[in-house]
């Protein structure tokens, strides 16, 4: 029953309607959640190698200050941790821009293909330093889509990166664009030691790692796949991903075609 205060005029008429406010919390709770998981993993993250720094700042002051040999190989170190806290803080400014920019969809007519072979052809110095053959499956016609072109070659990118630095050195990586259906697919497969299904729903989670290990190696921020994610939603696009252990991985992005979209209201 509802109980209405008494009026402070001191009549006793009902009023003539009452608006009750029913507010589902739990979406907005969960989300709140998630922020500060969200900043206490990233906190997280920028301290590990802010304590690495401190550490050798105090040794260098004191044990090590005489000895050129340590002196170097901390210095080294010390680089290391460095680039890793600029990787994050770049990646992580990249998700805010991005998420900033979430409900404005793009409107720019891009050739989806040419994108891809601009960003293997980017990326050919890595492929050569980590010893792996990228092979470009160039369609024949255009494919046009309505994309933001750097947010694009940033999707592109993280996962044609991550086939290279996942995939076993000495094998290839292949990149193919074509058509499907009304829209476009670029696939990246590569022959590294793959993914165990029960990562494969996690992997756009923010900090998400597959194998902490191996992506602490390859220097990754774990962040990489929670932009494409990003970016791909933006863009009306979606991103798969099939994996056989001691196979490799595909991931595939699918795009409407700029002609389909545009079309729709
Ligand atoms: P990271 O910066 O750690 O590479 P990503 O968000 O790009 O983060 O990827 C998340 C995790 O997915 C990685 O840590 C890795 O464990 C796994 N992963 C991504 N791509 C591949 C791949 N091609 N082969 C094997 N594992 C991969």
């Amino acid at each position: 029953p509802i109980h209405f205060p008494p009026d402070p005029n001191g009549s006793d008429r009902k009023p003539d309607f009452v608006l009750v406010v029913i507010e589902d919390q739990t979406e907005q709770r969960r989300s709140e959640r998630m922020r500060a998981d969200f900043v206490a993993n990233a906190s997280h993250e920028l301290r590990t190698p802010l304590a690495a720094l401190s550490g050798f700042i105090e040794t260098l002051q004191g044990p090590a200050r005489e000895d050129p040999v340590a002196r170097e190989r901390f210095l080294g170190i010390m680089g290391a941790q460095a680039g890793r806290m600029k990787r994050l803080i770049d990646d992580l400014l990249s998700l805010s821009r991005i998420e900033m920019k979430a409900h404005v969809l793009p409107d720019t007519i891009v050739d989806l293909a040419e994108l891809a072979g601009q960003t293997v052809d980017m990326l050919a110095p890595l492929a050569a330093e980590t010893g792996v053959t990228v092979r470009f499956e160039r369609p024949s016609a255009e494919m046009p889509v309505l994309g933001d072109r750097d947010e694009l070659i940033q999707v592109l990118s993280n996962l044609i990166e991550n086939a290279i630095k996942y995939g076993a050195s000495g094998k290839s990586v292949e990149v193919a664009a074509r058509t499907d259906g009304d829209g476009y697919l670029v696939a990246v497969t590569d022959h590294g030691p793959g993914i165990a299904e029960e990562h494969l729903p996690r992997l756009t989670e923010r900090f998400y790692r597959a194998d902490i290990q191996s992506s602490r190696e390859k220097q990754g921020t774990g962040l990489g796949l929670a932009i494409v994610k990003h970016i791909l939603t933006r863009h009306r696009g979606r991103l798969g991903v099939s994996s056989r252990i001691g196979q490799g991985s595909v991931f595939t992005i699918r795009m409407p075609s700029a002609r389909s979209v545009s079309l729709k209201p």
